[in-house]
């Protein structure tokens, strides 16, 4: 049966202003990095999809190498657009990225000009869209001039393949410079993507460049993939991401400490009467330093309890220093 979109989508959400810019971001994202790949049940990834876009979600963050296999969530999306999400494409936020290994050779890879312009091309095929929203490189690359990769992004905009350029993973000083540079081509860098949680907290000392620069933030793993979910404090249950394949989440990462932690902060949670995973989606929201969080999910059931961690953002000053005493 052909997809309606929900009419009360608006109610519920939030939207923030993406630093000095005239988009505004759904307080909570989605991101396609798991759970929508060519190894996922498609009827899954689907119903987390549109179930999202029902609740107000309107940004989808997607990157050339999300799947497994490399490539295949473009592919899932581009059918979902073509099949389901195409008449409301203009209500629609999508980002993708290039940066990390996509093919063999020396234009795979990294940031040269080739490689980003290459890369979209091949995303925009996958995504079967004429153009993204945002375009992102999406790791600094410490042997390509910033000035090229600057130069591809502004190209890009100027192109209208994408029309927005944003930066990801880069360090402070390097995002002062690349938004100068883009800057003195014209296109204003809107938006920088972080991985920032209550277990990762180095990445607060880029905030104060995006603000000096009016740079919108928008944050990845929030929930440290779902440590800060309270799921592993009695082992790691069988249909979790660190039961399953993933590199990036290995039990060892699970450590006796972080379990500790989860479980104080899940008290604190119980007391403001929201879960441990409520909790940290609004503290990485807290005092609207951050424009939105890049939700990851396996289940249709987890965005729609982390969406309602709106409806209690807020936190006492008493609540944060409790909060930073339990990370320390
Ligand atoms: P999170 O830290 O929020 O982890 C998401 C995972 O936590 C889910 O897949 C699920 O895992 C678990 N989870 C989420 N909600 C609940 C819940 N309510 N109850 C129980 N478990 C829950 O985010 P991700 O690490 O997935 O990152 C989010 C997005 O950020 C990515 O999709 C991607 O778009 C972006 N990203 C960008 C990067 C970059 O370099 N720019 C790098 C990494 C991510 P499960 O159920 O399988 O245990």
């Amino acid at each position: 049966m052909e997809y309606t979109a929900n009419t009360a989508r608006y109610e519920k959400m939030k939207y923030n202003r993406c630093g000095k810019s005239g988009l505004l971001l759904p307080a909570m994202s989605l991101g396609l990095w798991h759970n929508f790949g060519d190894c996922a049940v498609y009827a899954n990834s689907k119903n987390m999809l549109l179930g999202a876009f029902d609740l107000g979600i309107t940004h989808f963050d997607l990157a050339n190498n999300y799947g497994p296999s490399a490539g295949s969530a473009e592919e899932t999306f581009g059918k979902l657009i073509s099949e389901e999400l195409g008449p409301y494409r203009d209500e629609l936020i999508v980002s993708t990225k290039a940066g990390y290994y996509m093919w063999p050779g020396p234009y795979g890879e990294w940031g040269s000009k080739k490689n980003l312009v290459a890369s979209l091309d091949q995303s925009l095929k996958r995504m079967k869209l004429d153009y993204v929203d945002i375009f992102y490189h999406h790791r600094p690359d410490p042997n390509t001039p910033l000035e090229e990769t600057m130069d591809a992004l502004a190209g890009i905009v100027r192109s209208g393949k994408a029309l927005y350029a944003g930066i990801s993973n880069y360090n402070p000083e390097d995002t002062g410079k690349a938004a100068v540079i883009l800057k003195d081509m014209g296109v204003h860098c809107l938006i920088h993507q972080m991985n920032y949680s209550m277990f990762n907290r180095q990445t607060e000392k880029v905030l104060d460049v995006l603000d000096e620069q009016g740079i919108g933030s928008i944050a990845f793993s929030p929930l440290a993939q779902g440590l800060l979910t309270g799921k592993y404090a009695n082992g790691i249950p069988s249909d979790s991401r660190a039961a399953g394949h993933s590199v990036f989440l290995t039990k060892d990462s699970i450590t006796p400490d972080k379990i500790e932690k989860a479980n104080r902060l899940g008290q604190l949670a119980a007391e403001r009467g929201q879960s441990l995973t409520q909790m940290a989606l609004a503290w990485v929201l807290r005092r609207d330093r951050v424009t939105s969080v890049i939700l990851g999910a396996s289940r249709l059931e987890q965005i729609k309890e982390n969406i309602d961690a709106l409806n209690r953002a807020e936190f006492a000053d008493e609540e944060l220093a409790r909060i930073d005493a339990i990370l320390k």
